[in-house]
């Protein structure tokens, strides 16, 4: 197995926690596999009389701390490594967040730009029928991820709900706000990561009203990310990719703009007055903050030393490689690790349960004010422990995510 599974890397950052924590080995035993793994296959009817079977995973990792909760991604190279990486990163992403919950992923290998809405909402109640019994409100809920969106969680909850025999609006969340979304969900990772990066620019002394900001990746995190830097601190966003390319322009890019454009060409790539720019070459710009919002494996031992950015912000997950990381650190790039910096989805996934269970919902001010308080406290935890071990961030958030499970664990009897 090579160094880019992400599931070894996975592993590797809990060895390493291990190793400085002189954690438990039962513990350790235990936290290094997911507790269930449920696989499965979807026949699907598709638009032209054929069928297809899709295949399936939910991963639920550890739920010692709760019921289990993560993402739904439907991606043609989703693999079932990448869905136990995901699990195992969404257990120290709640811990981290200190929210009473788990960490499971779930994933479709499917392509969805190539189908229908039909074949889409097939799918996605073929997914629930497949796990619905193994799933639910206080068992493990899911929520949107890569290439999945509010509407598919308000098909899933339909065809859970359908299964259950009543409405179960608290199966899943990300969903629409008519059937039991949340004011705020909508950017909740990308402003969870924006209260991140406003303490860690406190702590690196860079002033974010004139910082220059680059962000791969134009989804949800990543149009989000560039919206709020610019609404909330004036920050300059330079540059963004998506999956066909990407763009550059020194004096600034209207997020909505650009999104505007993308809208109508299904991509950032050719955004008028700028220039052409590879991932590559946004690693290396002379910029303050990076934003790594699209997939895993990007900032690598190859290319990590031509990172100039102060601050790396990881709105996605797994984008830093364990060698990548030991190369940041050296040159003292401070690293908002993936499953702190973007623990703002799923706190805000969180308070949709919250809501969900007692039918109550929040303003939007409320939504902001809470989510705020809980990633400012995830990040000088971290913060605090990074500095008492002289480690990085990574490490000192999964020294925090570890020993709050630990504990968990140990208080239940298992070890
Ligand atoms: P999304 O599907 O909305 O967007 C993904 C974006 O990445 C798209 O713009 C796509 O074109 C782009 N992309 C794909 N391949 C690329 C490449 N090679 N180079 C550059 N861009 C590429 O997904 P999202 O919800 O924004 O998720 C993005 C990342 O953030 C994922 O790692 C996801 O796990 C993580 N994340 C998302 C949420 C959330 O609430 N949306 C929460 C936590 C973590």
């Amino acid at each position: 197995m090579s160094e880019k599974n992400p599931f070894v890397i996975a592993q590797t950052q809990l060895d390493k926690c291990a190793e400085i924590l002189h954690l438990d080995p039962a513990v350790h035993a235990i936290l290094r596999v997911p507790r269930r793994e449920i696989h499965v296959s979807i026949p699907v009817r598709m638009d032209d009389g054929s069928l297809r079977v899709f295949q399936g995973f939910r991963v639920q990792y550890n739920d010692a701390k709760g019921p289990t909760k993560g993402g739904i991604r439907f991606h043609p190279d989703e693999t079932i490594d990448t869905v136990r990486a995901l699990s195992a990163w969404m257990t120290w992403k709640c811990a981290v967040a200190d929210i009473p919950l788990g960490g499971a992923k779930g994933g479709v290998i499917c392509d969805p730009k190539s189908m229908s809405v039909g074949e889409l909402e097939r799918l996605s109640r073929g997914y629930i029928q497949a796990v619905w019994q193994f799933i639910g409100p206080d068992r493990d809920v899911p929520a949107p991820d890569v290439y999945t969106n509010p509407q598919i969680m308000a098909w899933m909850m339909d065809e859970y709900s359908r299964c259950a025999g009543k409405n179960q609006f608290g199966v899943i969340t990300g969903k629409p706000l008519p059937v039991g979304g949340t004011l705020g969900r909508g950017d909740a990772t990308a402003r969870g990561g924006m209260f991140a990066i406003r303490e860690a620019a406190e702590v690196c002394g860079v002033d974010l009203s004139r910082a220059r900001v680059a962000i791969q990746g134009y989804g949800n995190a990543g149009f989000y990310a560039a919206k709020l830097c610019r609404e909330l601190f004036g920050a300059k966003v330079v540059a963004v990719s998506d999956s066909q390319g990407g763009i550059y322009n020194p004096d600034g890019l209207v997020p909505e703009t650009v999104q505007e454009f993308k809208d109508k060409t299904c991509s950032v790539a050719n955004f008028p007055r700028c220039e052409p720019i590879t991932n590559e070459e946004m690693l290396g710009l002379d910029i303050e903050i990076l934003i790594p919002a699209a997939l895993e494996n990007v900032i690598t031992g190859e290319n990590a030393s031509t990172v100039k950015a102060r601050i790396i912000a990881e709105l996605a997950n797994g984008p830093t490689t364990p060698d990548a990381d030991d190369i940041l650190f050296a040159n003292g790039v401070h690293v908002i690790p993936d499953f702190l910096c973007n623990a703002g989805g799923v706190t805000v996934s969180y308070f949709e349960m919250v809501q969900n269970f007692y039918m109550y919902y929040w303003e939007e001010a409320l939504v902001y004010e809470r989510l705020d308080k809980k990633m400012t406290l995830a990040y000088h935890a971290v913060h605090l422990v990074s500095k008492q071990y002289q480690i990085n961030m990574r490490q000192a958030a999964y020294i925090v995510a570890v020993q709050r499970v630990a504990e968990a664990m140990k208080l239940r009897g298992w070890v």
